[in-house]
């Protein structure tokens, strides 16, 4: 007989419903869900692998292990518990931290975001998802109040104009892709504007691509409001009503049309054309990830294409809003429930109010006053030795931070690393002194939220395999190890989701966007049968933030990010000599490789890391295709198979993320990016390294 479990792919961040059989033979096959609401039964090429890639017995970490030996959980749990305590006695609670990810469900981030900055009394706790979309919210909490983010996927779909900036939505969120897509067909009028280094597979829908040069996107966004405003094309009632920092005078020293295609390298008739199109408008969204967040300068990016939209008045409204699209499945549950150092839960900021809410609600006394250390400030304090302990879930740092070598001697050296996952090779485990067996995708349930705010079910199909447990049980037991009993005493992923849910009303009164404390899910069954659901609920059944132009700042304003602190309005114009270093994802891989590498069907697509070169650039420096190049940053030096790609600008180079591995053939990709980070999100720039090219 088959069983047929409704859940969600792990993948990315459009989080598509999955429908997961399994026969008698426990054979696995995998479709799109045609009820959920993100995919309507469409999956792409990694979502429809999903079966081939499931292990639940080979590469797995069965056993909890203690400097290599396999003890039980109640020894694992008992040493972790009495040491952190002991560490804390010694040094205070900042001397501990958690490292966490956007592939942890809701309620795992849930319980670890309360231990932590509840009972540990640390705002030490952080995410991999800071490497991906922390730019972005810093900047809508800088603009909005709150991270909420403005638009639903059908406004990609019944916008006139979508301008993709910094995103190649065909290979990195391909079921939105097809939507699109599909809606271009329906409505051939509507008009996609494509903004990239590269001429990528999203721009076969562009009407129109801008090649720009790699980090001039501040000054073209901002070129592109001050001609807004000098042909009134801004709406100046919205300005007044609804928006507070709105600058004339910054404007007046943005670059104009003429000095922005020197700049940009767009030539002058497609820079005029795009900034007609937006001027002339109404219903335009701006889509933006990786190309826009992972640069030194990401919030400032992320908030000058929010700035357009405030100054168009266009947010809120059908078809109108600047849309960040994230990367993980689990990206936005994380930073509903305060996975970032940065943040509280329930989408509360670091105020005295908010932490005395806090602790009366979780009845604790620990929450502290001021954020904690975002991911690379967190690992530099590792070095430093200021961290004594670390516990890392369901990620791999040492494969996907930059100067990967670096944190691993810093974790080498640190005193005690705890690492949870569920395979048992990972480059991080094996630095672990505690290593905790975890469920994995299939076998373990809970909530994720996509990139539309829609919170839908990850259910569990297979059983867990070996002593595996599921990480909320983890952090629970732990909690209650370290004296905090009723904190902890969570019997389900349920339990956990009703409380979250109860704390995003507690005492909001509407001062905050996310409120799920009237969802009805009164027991197990209810939380059980959930069905995808966005938020915030409308009374006419939509949902939709910002419909009532009503923001979450102290004037209930939306602010303008003053853009005067760029470095590139000043710095673009000079034409870097060197080559630029672009990493971004291939069509049929995801991060680091840990599943889709173990499936050939995807693996066909591209099998290898590669060096992509323009073909003009390769002539120059030497370079055959097919052969190996040397590739030189201050940071690491790689061998690398070269391919020439004429989509490429011929001061840029492209390689793919997932090979960052270090028994990689190749090498860890990631060696060659520096710390850089942005100042304000601390998101790193992975997008920007730069890198000399020579023939191996
Ligand atoms: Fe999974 Fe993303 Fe593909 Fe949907 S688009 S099937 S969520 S990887």
């Amino acid at each position: 007989m088959t069983s047929t479990t409704r859940t969600t792919c792990p993948y990315c961040g459009v989080g598509c419903g999955v429908l997961a059989s399994v026969d008698a033979s426990e054979a696995v096959s995998i479709s799109g869900d045609p009820q959920h609401p993100a995919n309507r039964g469409r999956l792409c090429s990694k979502g429809s692998a999903l079966a081939d890639t499931i292990a639940t017995d080979s590469g797995r970490l069965l056993q909890p292990q203690l400097n290599g030996e396999t003890v039980t959980w109640d020894v694992a749990l008992d040493t972790l518990a009495q040491r952190w305590l002991a560490i804390r006695e010694e040094s205070g609670a900042d001397a501990l931290a958690f490292y966490a990810s956007g592939q942890m469900l809701t309620e795992d981030y849930y319980v670890a975001n309360k231990l932590m900055k509840g009972f540990v009394g640390t705002a030490n706790i952080d995410t991999n998802s800071r490497l991906c979309m922390s730019s972005a919210v810093a900047a809508q909490q800088y603009a909005f109040g709150v991270d909420g983010v403005a638009c639903n996927y059908s406004d990609l779909e019944s916008c006139d104009l979508l301008v993709l900036i910094g995103s190649n939505l065909a290979w990195c969120h391909p079921v939105l892709y097809q939507r699109i897509k599909a809606a271009r067909e329906r409505r051939p009028e509507m008009k996609i504007v494509v903004i990239d280094p590269r001429r990528t597979a999203t721009c076969e829908i562009a009407d129109l691509h801008l090649p720009l040069r790699p980090d001039t996107d501040i000054p073209l966004l901002q070129g592109l409001l001050r001609y807004l405003h000098e042909q009134s094309a801004t709406d100046s009632d919205f300005i007044a009503a609804h928006t507070s920092g709105f600058s004339a005078d910054e404007l007046a020293s943005a670059p104009d049309l003429q000095t922005l295609g020197n700049i940009t390298a767009v030539n002058d008739a497609d820079l005029q054309c795009f900034f007609d199109w937006f001027a002339a408008t109404e219903k335009t969204v701006t889509a933006y990830s990786m190309g826009i967040n992972q640069a030194s300068e990401g919030t400032l990016k992320a908030g000058a294409i929010i700035n357009l939209h405030l100054a168009t008045g266009r947010i809120g409204k059908d078809g109108c809003g600047p849309f960040s699209i994230t990367g993980q499945p689990n990206a936005m549950g994380g930073r509903e429930v305060g996975g970032l150092a940065s943040t509280l839960a329930a989408h509360m900021t670091f105020t005295a109010q908010n932490r005395d809410r806090l602790n009366r609600f979780w009845g604790s006394t620990a929450v502290p006053a001021a954020p904690g250390l975002k991911a690379l400030d967190l690992f530099e304090a590792i070095e430093r030795g200021e961290v004594r302990s670390v516990w890392i879930m369901a990620t791999n740092p040492l494969a996907s931070l930059p100067e990967a070598a670096r944190w691993k001697r810093a974790l080498e050296a640190c005193e005690f690393v705890v690492v949870s996952d569920c395979v048992n090779d990972s480059d991080t485990l094996a630095v672990a002194d505690l290593r905790l067996p975890a469920l994995g995708w299939g076998e373990k349930s809970g909530t994720v939220t996509n990139t539309e705010r829609c919170i839908s079910r990850q259910r569990a199909f297979l059983s867990s395999p070996g002593n595996a447990k599921a990480d909320w049980w983890m952090v629970s037991e732990v909690g209650k190890r370290m004296g905090y009993a009723d904190a902890f005493r969570f019997e389900s992923p349920a339990d956990i989701f009703r409380e979250h849910a109860v704390l995003s009303g507690f005492e909001n009164g509407g001062q905050r966007d996310f409120d799920i404390s009237d969802w009805r899910l009164d027991s197990d069954e209810d939380y059980e049968s959930m069905e995808p659901q966005q938020w915030p609920i409308l009374e006419n059944g939509t949902s939709s933030l910002y419909r009532e132009k009503k923001f979450y700042t102290v004037d209930g304003k939306a602010r303008f990010r003053p853009m005067a602190a760029s470095q590139s309005l000043q710095l673009a114009n000079a034409a870097p000599e060197s080559l630029v270093l672009n990493t971004g994802r291939v069509r049929d891989h995801w991060h680091t490789l840990t599943r889709t590498g173990r499936s050939a069907r995807l693996s066909e697509h591209q099998h290898e890391p590669t060096l992509s070169v323009h073909p003009a650039r390769a002539v120059k420096l030497g370079l055959p295709s097919g052969g190996f190049a040397r590739v030189s940053s201050e940071h690491a030096k790689l061998t690398l198979r070269v391919t020439l790609d004429e989509n490429l600008p011929p001061d840029s180079v492209f390689v793919p993320m997932h090979w960052t591995h270090s028994h990689s053939a190749a090498g860890p990709i990631n060696a060659l990016v520096g710390t850089e980070r942005d100042a304000l999100s601390g998101e790193p720039a992975f997008k920007h390294a730069t890198v000399t090219v020579a023939p191996a």
